[in-house]
């Protein structure tokens, strides 16, 4: 074996020094806004964007449209819509055909939230006018740009199909809305044909193209071709056509759809003055759902520095839409599910007693969720000492004779043939108590 020297790792074992000190300092167990911006900034350097990021939620629309939900009432969806608007959200699609759409619609209206609604229609006359009657001020216009699902109009020419969603742009702006018009299935469109639909409904006076990845198919990488590739979309619509503004749209049926949404916002970075990005609270939608919003914004915080979105009311935001539409958040959801911030393996545990930025990226407070401690089969003595901390806020020496006991009975408890679920709080505090803690 080639001798491993320390002089080979001096610089090295003074950075760590360095860094293990600032880790210290700066990683808390309570959280402490000002040290957490500080370790930010230094464990996830930046890269500043050259694009304004639009968030444009689908939850009321796209979300809506997942498979087995309960329709909520519509102060449940006025509710929603109450919480995106909190968090900054800027735009808001909605569902304008039922009563209960109608109905939720209204409510936001009076809650002042008008502006940033905006309709979902069809390439028909009588949508718009429905929406009219709503007094929206935007409207998305959805239609297919792909050759596979005209097989839904075996008949028609494709010209007469372009030829009816630019009658109902020129429609929409005719009556002041600000129109928005929907690709479905860009991600397998003949990009010869998407090209000349996306000038027809510029010229139309449509000011944002929505890219719809409609099945998920879309690929991140930067040399992707067409019509998969997401950045080499992007780039194509803004060399060959003359709309203002785009947006992306994306589905998970493959488990990119958050890949896909930074990629497309990266490459519009620099191309683009706005971009927007169409995505739904927890990736409820269609199938496998849409990137969700909160993942969006968190890549957006912690990767590019965006700061503009209020992110103490994710969890809050994602219970409330759990709870409302009847939908299973899973416990390991990213960012709001339940043990996203939990912690039971006692190698675990003994990083979060020195510093939870070990095993945590950002602090649980910071998107309004709790770091629970879990004692189970895997945790030690660390997973205690942090229990007790939680539940009686105590501090434990670590010789504390009552501390060994105390790590006896939980083992002895966990250990029992048929036990296999975790302490309950009130099992720990029962047994806190016979070790000789006051709980
Ligand atoms: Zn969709």
């Amino acid at each position: 074996m080639r001798m491993i020297s320390e002089k080979d790792f001096e610089k090295n074992e003074e950075d760590r020094r360095k860094a293990v000190d600032t880790l210290l300092k700066l990683s808390k167990q309570k959280h402490d806004p000002d040290a957490w911006r500080r370790l930010k900034e230094i464990l996830y350097p930046s890269r500043k964007l050259d694009v304004d990021v639009i968030i444009d939620d689908t939850t009321l629309r796209e979300g809506l449209q997942m498979a087995g939900l309960t329709t909520p009432a519509p102060e449940d969806l006025a509710e929603i819509g109450r919480l995106l608007y909190e968090i900054g959200v800027e735009r808001i699609e909605v569902m304008t055909y039922t009563p209960t759409d109608k109905d939720a619609i209204r409510m936001m209206i009076d809650n002042g939230l008008g502006g940033m609604l905006a309709g979902w229609s069809r390439a028909a006359k009588q949508d718009i006018d429905e929406i009219l009657k709503l007094d929206l001020k935007q409207i998305g216009i959805s239609h297919p740009v792909s050759y596979y699902h005209f097989a839904k109009w075996p008949d028609e020419h494709v010209c007469n199909l372009v030829s009816r969603v630019v009658e109902t742009v020129e429609y929409a702006v005719d009556h002041g809305l600000k129109v928005f018009v929907h690709g479905e299935d860009s991600t397998r469109a003949d990009w010869d044909f998407e090209r000349k639909f996306v000038n027809a409904i510029a010229e139309a006076g449509a000011e944002v193209y929505r890219i719809c990845d409609t099945v998920g198919v879309g690929c991140s990488l930067q040399d992707h071709p067409l019509p998969n590739g997401i950045p080499a979309k992007i780039r194509s619509i803004k060399k060959e056509t003359k709309i203002k503004s785009l947006e992306i749209h994306a589905h998970d049926d493959l488990g990119n759809a958050v890949e896909n949404t930074m990629a497309a916002i990266r490459t519009a970075s620099g191309l683009y003055e706005k971009f927007y990005v169409s995505t739904t609270f927890l990736g409820i939608g269609e199938r496998s759902g849409n990137a969700e919003t909160e993942k969006i914004i968190l890549n957006l915080y912690i990767h590019h520095g965006l700061y503009k979105w209020n992110l103490s009311l994710l969890r809050e935001t994602a219970n409330f839409i759990a709870t409302a539409l009847n939908y299973h958040l899973p416990t390991n959801k990213a960012i709001v599910g339940d043990s996203a911030f939990a912690h039971e393996s006692g190698i675990h545990l003994q990083g979060i007693r020195i510093a939870p930025a070990i095993y945590e990226v950002f602090p649980p407070e910071l998107v309004g969720q709790t770091r629970k401690i879990i004692i189970g089969r895997r945790t030690g003595k660390h997973g205690i000492v942090l229990k007790l901390r939680e539940l009686v806020n105590q501090d434990v020496d670590e010789d504390d004779p009552r501390l060994k006991k105390l790590v006896e009975l939980v083992r002895s408890s966990l250990l029992q043939v048929d036990r296999k679920y975790y302490l309950t709080e009130e099992e720990f505090k029962k047994l806190a108590s016979e070790a000789g803690f006051r709980v």
